[in-house]
């Protein structure tokens, strides 16, 4: 990429305090932009893009920079927030779909659907702390996934700015068949959600949107080892396709690690002593049969050897905001001891892998052996394992705990990607993947995306260093 210009576009901001506070998301990296910009219209974003172009002057768009892998950090250029591009357009209950700009808050977003009777059913752990067009540009999941998968197919329509500063909208064809041409560009829908930035600027999501359910349990269930949360897990991803079956909406993993981590936190919430993982479930159910659904989570609790009678059940909603906020306080609790070890030249790195579920139990094992042998230092294993997805986090004391740190997520990558997995299931590559990305995919492959890229951004000034090696100027 060329030196930077003289910005002079009108709604360039390069005030120092306002281009560093646009200059961290929670990886720890990072990226200083030369100026910001925070447009109130999507007319106002295709015309700065087209300026910027025009210049090769890169643009990364960013929500609220929850990011954990850089990727709405502008290494220069301009940082374009849609943070103001908060309005909620409308709800329509008859036809069940959400217009929004891209900068609401996906929490705020939940409510107000919630509010008119609905359910979007996509629940990042960050939903509070991040935007719909972050969500939907990183084709963000949840504990929820297990059930609802992540964001992409709820995504009905996005009106875009194309690197060159051309407007166009994407539409999800409504038909199940359809023999047009490639796979991957049937429904552009498809291609741009989860581009990271790097395709174009989002600038009205338009989601589908779900009856909101008449009720569910929630509760977590310990056991005194991880294999047996692992075979509980499983065995209830099996029972939920049996006739007497539990239906799980999520299954989350906590290790002994993280219930260390939780035990001073869980106020009135007893975590016994005796445990060494816990898994958090959720089921959809009417009021009337919740007797009945907890009875089938506690037999089946005790069939996998759980710790049946310590079962915390959720009887209240304030019992499960509680229960929430403990698997929320994981990531944030580690990132913020990453923060802390960032003097010394450590940070915390978390892996995003995932496996099909059949491996999981085998993958844990590995990984836990690579994390031990290649880091040894602390880390924990929490999170979405009724996906095969288990994040590790590991805490880099300094820069040589960094080195290795790296070292074992490389390795756990290599065998995510032998066990027919993936190297990142949810946070997407942003800056800080990008090695991983060859191990997955084949050269041509890689080869395809760029020339995507290069037909929807020619002058390659979307999200420089995302997904893909910067380009040299
Ligand atoms: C404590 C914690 C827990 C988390 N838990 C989860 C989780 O459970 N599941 C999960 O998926 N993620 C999780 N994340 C990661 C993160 O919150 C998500 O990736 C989130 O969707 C990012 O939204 P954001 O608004 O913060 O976007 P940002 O971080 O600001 O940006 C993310 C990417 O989207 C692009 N982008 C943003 N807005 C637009 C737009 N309008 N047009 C084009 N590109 C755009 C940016 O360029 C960047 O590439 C977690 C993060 C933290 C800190």
């Amino acid at each position: 990429m060329a030196p930077t210009p003289d910005l002079a576009h009108p709604s360039l901001n390069r005030d120092p305090d306002i281009r560093h506070a646009h200059s961290e998301d929670a990886s720890g990296l990072v990226g200083l932009p030369d100026a910001v910009a925070r447009p109130t219209s999507a007319a106002e974003v295709a015309d700065l893009v087209a300026w910027c172009a025009a210049r090769r002057v890169p643009v990364t768009a960013q929500g609220l920079r929850s990011s954990t892998v850089g990727s709405p950090l502008a290494m220069g250029g301009v940082a374009l927030s849609l943070e103001k591009m908060d309005r909620l357009i409308d709800i329509d209950p008859a036809a069940r779909l959400a217009i929004a700009e891209p900068g609401i808050n996906l929490g705020v977003f939940k409510k107000a659907v919630a509010e008119a009777g609905l359910f979007f059913p996509v629940d990042p752990t960050s939903e509070n702390e991040c935007t719909l067009g972050g969500a939907v540009m990183t084709n963000a999941s949840g504990a929820r996934s297990y059930r609802y998968g992540a964001i992409r197919p709820w995504v009905e329509a996005i009106d875009l700015v194309l690197g060159d500063g051309r407007t166009t909208t994407v539409t999800r064809s409504r038909t199940n068949k359809n023999t047009v041409g490639y796979f991957g560009f049937q429904n552009p829908v498809d291609l741009i959600v989860g581009s990271e930035g790097t395709l174009g600027i989002a600038t009205r999501v338009v989601v589908r949107l779900l009856p909101r359910p008449a009720g569910h349990l929630s509760g977590m269930a310990f056991f005194a080892t991880l294999p047996d949360a692992v075979v509980f897990v499983q065995e209830a991803d099996r029972r939920a396709r049996g006739s007497r079956a539990v239906q799980p909406r999520c299954l989350e993993l906590f290790d002994s690690g993280s219930l260390d981590l939780i035990r001073p936190r869980a106020g009135s919430l007893n975590v016994p002593a005796g445990a060494r993982a816990a898994i958090y479930f959720e089921e959809e159910c009417a009021p009337n049969t919740l007797e009945d659904r907890l009875a089938a989570w506690l037999t089946l609790i005790e069939a996998c050897q759980g710790m049946a009678d310590d079962t915390i059940v959720a009887t209240s909603e304030a019992q499960e905001l509680e229960l929430k906020r403990l698997r929320h306080a994981l990531p944030a609790t580690m990132n913020e001891q990453g923060r802390a070890a960032r003097a010394a030249g450590g940070m915390k790195l978390g892996t995003d892998w995932a496996v099909p579920l059949e491996s999981v139990g085998p993958m844990i094992e590995t990984a836990t052996r690579l994390a031990d042998e290649m880091f040894g230092g602390f880390y924990i294993r929490y999170g979405h394992i009724g996906n095969g997805h288990p994040h590790f986090n590991l805490l880099a004391e300094d820069a040589d705990g960094l080195a290795k740190a790296r070292q074992a997520i490389h390795a756990m990558c290599l065998e995510a990607v032998r066990l027919g997995g993936t190297v990142t299931a949810e946070h997407g590559v942003g800056k800080m993947k990008r090695e991983y990305v060859a191990l997955q995919y084949p050269v041509w492959v890689v080869d395809a995306m760029t020339s995507v890229k290069r037909t929807l951004d020619p002058a390659g000034i979307l999200a420089p260093g995302n997904i893909f090696e910067p380009t040299p100027s």
